[in-house]
């Protein structure tokens, strides 16, 4: 012990010498000087760069970013159990465990979710309940890996790396600021207090398709002593205003043995996923003058009008949507593509509407929605430049209340809000009346386990007396009717 103490004075004694002959007396810059107090509180510097790996076991909540009730709603939570972040600290890697309940009704079920995932470098992946890894996109990796940094050890010590840079310091709210350039390239803001110099929070910018260029924010709180540390045992990670995660800590370990947080081999060798995959956009024609736009996870249904053609649904992002626009185009070359019907606010639904507002598109959505997308057309989109951002263009915007009927001498297409809808309270429904066909997204998908949200279309249909034929999910195929009555009989049996 006293060899240690020694090694570790003499260590210092040498750092501070080797400081002085090359900086003069001169002091820390207010930058540096943020750094070394945050170092300092948190245990000082030796102890916080011998750090090799650190494991953080509680327990909370993640959010459901995007998929509550409403756009503003934040209701909705996975209740999580067993979560365990084991980070490679020297390695830079880091892996999460954890099993989430959903404390609402979830389109899987109700039923606890085992998950893990992580990242090694640049290679991001996620462990299937079965064991089969894959790659995740290069863009969530990033941001794993920016969220590795997203804690008190990890930031500091970036921040130390000689090949970091640090900018910007200032002061407000009790609270420093600095913000921390890795050696790696990566920009994160680190805050401290000003009287206890821990940190308090960590900001990194990211990307989102629906929000644009958002801030992802963690908050450190009740710290508590681990091993010669201050460690925080509240950590509160917000995306834009939402809460993605508030994670209390029950047990938190210094250089415990991590096991193997190397990426699986399989991922490793896998090629790196770049954006999202190119878009297959496959036509049938429904009945006269309506088409599936089917090819993946995400359908759309095309309607043409006499002097017009719609499109229900502009999901996912600008690679889908501008190739289900491009397809509706295709198909009838000779009349405008003037009108997006926008099913509910869900992010993967809703995240074709810039691009749909880019290519001249009116929006037409429930009216609970309309702030929602006035707000999404009006964000900065300058870390991920979108086709909106590239063409800027106003939204037009029309909303439905009770009911919108659109009819002219070729076509007609009724659209209503799917009222009291345990899946969404945004959600519009498309029926045909000569075609007798029924349009809707997520509250019925044919292929599904469970159909939490079916019961209560079902009622939506009968009370606005609908005599529906053919049920035309945007996901899954086209089912008659009957097949939601099955699933009816069965729920209830
Ligand atoms: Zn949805």
């Amino acid at each position: 012990m006293d060899n240690w103490r020694l090694m570790t004075r003499t260590t210092s004694l040498v750092v501070f010498a080797a400081a002085v002959a090359i900086g003069g007396c001169s002091r820390a810059t207010p930058e540096q000087q943020t750094v070394d107090d945050a170092a300092a509180a948190l245990g000082g510097r030796d102890r916080l760069l011998a750090i090799k790996t650190l494991v953080i076991e509680g327990e909370g909540t993640n959010g459901n970013l995007g998929q509550d009730v409403t756009p503003e709603a934040t209701g909705q939570a996975f209740v999580l159990k067993g979560y365990k972040r084991a980070i490679d600290v020297a390695g830079g890697a880091v892996r999460v465990e954890q099993t989430r309940t959903p404390n609402f009704a979830y389109f899987q079920g109700q039923q606890p979710q085992t998950q893990v995932f992580g990242v090694d470098g640049d290679v991001g992946y996620n462990v299937a309940p079965n064991g089969t890894p894959t790659r995740v996109s290069n863009a969530v990796a990033k941001d794993r890996r920016a969220e590795m940094y997203h804690h008190p050890v990890t930031i500091v010590r970036a921040a130390l790396d000689p090949g970091a840079k640090l900018a910007n310091p200032r002061t407000a709210n009790g609270q420093r600021a600095v913000d921390v350039t890795t050696a790696a390239g990566l920009t994160l803001t680190l805050a401290i207090d000003e009287t206890t110099k821990l940190p308090t929070r960590v900001v990194s910018m990211t990307d989102n398709p629906n929000l644009g260029d958002v801030a992802v924010e963690t908050s450190f709180s009740d710290y508590q002593d681990v091993a010669g540390l201050k460690l925080p045992s509240h950590l509160t990670t917000k995306t834009d205003k939402f809460t993605t995660a508030d994670i209390r800590v029950t047990k938190q370990s210094v250089d415990a043995d991590t096991g193997n947080l190397a990426a699986p081999a399989a991922v490793a060798s896998a090629a790196a996923i770049a954006g999202p995959p190119p878009a297959t956009v496959t036509a049938e024609e429904l009945a006269s003058g309506i088409w599936l736009l089917a090819g993946q996870s995400h359908h759309s249904v095309l309607v043409e009008f006499a002097d017009h053609l719609m499109l229900i649904e502009a999901p996912q992002n600008d690679t889908r949507a501008l190739a289900v626009i491009a397809k509706a185009r295709e198909l009838r070359p000779n009349k405008p593509l003037t009108h997006v019907v926008s099913t509910h606010h869900h992010f993967d639904h809703s995240g074709g509407v810039r691009a749909a507002v880019s290519e001249g598109l009116t929006v037409v959505t429930h009216k609970a929605n309309a702030a929602f997308y006035q707000d999404a057309v009006s964000r900065a989109h300058t870390l991920a430049p979108d086709a909106l951002a590239k063409k800027p263009k106003p939204i037009k915007i029309e909303t439905v209340d009770d009911v919108m009927h659109l009819k002219d001498d070729t076509m007609a297409v009724d659209l209503y809000p799917i009222a009291g809808s345990p899946h969404a309270d945004t959600l519009l429904m498309a029926y045909f009346p000569k075609q007798r066909l029924l349009v809707e997204a997520d509250v019925y998908s044919p292929a599904s386990a469970v159909q939490p949200y079916a019961a209560n279309l079902l009622e939506n249909i009968r009370k606005r007396n609908l005599d529906v034929d053919r049920i035309v999910p945007i996901h899954g195929t086209v089912v008659p009717f009957s097949e939601l009555l099955k699933t009816q009989a069965k729920s209830t049996s």
